[in-house]
């Protein structure tokens, strides 16, 4: 609406206007410019220049993975070099300060949610071959540790209780900066920070995972007993076909490790159905596993040919309605599995992060310590169970009484 209301011009940036860029524009004809990474650092300006009535060229995408060295270890004198969204610009880089008035990265809050995410790294290192990721993405490269925690802390005066970390690979964190225990070591200044009640960490590669990792993530005071594994299949040959590693005993006994330093941990993961090549027994393989894992979240996804992968290029594609079936089929399984799983927690005492009151029905809203944003499902309580007032972004303790799929019905817990 940019003849009648405030819209002055309409610029594509984000992940399909860096990958996409110049063919995404001539797709786009109604947008003023179609923007790529390489425009961040100088944001203000170039959406100036296209106030003033100049149409930018649309870039060229390129594989950003070319931009960096190989070496992890040899980035970090580079990274800053390279643009990279949600990481502080060159300028604060060099001089390895945070600007006083606020977080080292542009960032602004929209919402009033007690949540937020927080980028750690960009990019990924793995060539799984039905990602398009890394071209776009780029070569893995971590946030600083103080860039992380100014920006937790800038969070947490603004009434964020839990702060998301996230990134394409979270294990992989601080490998670039030469010590891949680096994590560890930052979630307990996360954690400490006045105002941080909760720290998730997601997207766990499973290759990736490390004893020390799980032991940290068990034992540090706020760190959420939430643990979002990307497994995407569970039958090896399969696995190997996506270039992935483990197969179903592996991951099981992964998970294992898990449960036996924290039982009530929620597990979350992602499959891909019907990729080139998947066999009835690699299907009955996948199925196997997501009834012997118990997991309390498990997506589903179809196999579709993402431009540019190596799986583009396979043979032994399945046919639509085939991978439909076996999307429907495991979707079926899951939700079943991940109900149940919801419903053995029924009498357990859980901590409630509170998210929205709805004044009128009673009805309020908020996320187990095993319930990530979005996508994880929720916990409901009953206003009237609460004596005091209460707001958003409250954490409170209450006893989970019924399941209904994979949200929980629970009551405030009063002794
Ligand atoms: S699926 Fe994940 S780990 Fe694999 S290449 Fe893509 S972003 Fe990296």
């Amino acid at each position: 609406m940019k003849e009648t209301g405030r819209t002055q011009a309409v610029v594509a940036v984000g992940c399909l206007a860096e990958r996409y860029g110049k063919t995404l524009a001539d797709q786009l004809p109604e947008a003023d410019a179609v923007l790529g990474f390489d425009s961040y650092a100088d944001m203000s300006n170039n959406l100036q220049r296209i106030l003033d009535g100049e149409k930018p060229q649309a870039h060229v995408p390129r594989d950003r993975r070319t931009l960096l060295p190989i070496a992890p270890a040899a980035r970090a004198g580079k990274a800053n070099t390279v643009s990279l969204p949600g990481h502080s610009q060159p300028a604060a880089e060099l001089a390895d300060v945070a600007p006083a008035s606020g977080p080292p990265v542009m960032r602004a809050r929209l919402d009033g949610r007690p949540w937020a995410p927080l980028k750690i790294a960009s990019g990924c290192d793995r060539r799984c071959s039905f990602c398009a990721i890394p071209m776009f993405r780029g070569s893995f490269v971590s946030r600083r540790p103080h860039e992380i925690i100014t920006e937790a802390a800038w969070l947490a005066e603004r009434g964020v209780k839990e702060v998301f970390l996230v990134s394409e690979n979270t294990t992989s964190y601080g490998k670039d900066l030469g010590d891949l225990r680096l994590l560890e070591q930052m979630l307990p200044d996360l954690s400490a920070l006045e105002g941080i009640e909760r720290v998730r960490v997601s997207y766990l590669q499973p290759a990736e995972i490390r004893p020390d990792l799980l032991d940290a993530m068990a034992s540090i005071p706020g760190v959420l007993p939430y643990y979002d594994i990307s497994f995407q299949h569970a039958s090896g040959p399969l696995l190997r076909k996506m270039r992935r590693f483990g197969d179903r005993e592996s991951f099981l006994s992964l998970i294992e490790q898990v449960r036996s330093r924290v039982p009530e941990a929620g597990i979350r993961t992602n499959i891909i159905v019907g990729f080139p090549g998947e066999t009835e027994a690699d299907f009955a393989e996948v199925k196997l596993f997501i009834e012997q894992a118990r997991l309390d979240v498990v997506g589903v996804f179809g196999y579709s040919d993402e431009d540019g992968t190596e799986a583009e290029g396979y043979g032994e594609k399945h046919d639509a309605d085939t991978i439909a079936s076996r999307v429907a089929e495991l979707t079926s399984l899951a939700e079943e599995l991940n109900a149940q799983r919801a419903a053995e927690r029924i009498g357990t005492t859980i901590s409630v992060l509170i998210e929205e009151i709805d004044e009128e029905s009673g009805e309020i809203v908020g996320r187990a310590e095993q319930q990530g944003p979005d996508v994880d499902g929720v916990t409901l309580l009953d206003l009237q169970d609460f004596a005091e007032p209460v707001s958003v972004g409250d954490i409170v303790s209450a006893t989970v009484t019924d399941s209904e799929g994979v949200d929980l019905i629970a009551s405030l817990k009063t002794d």
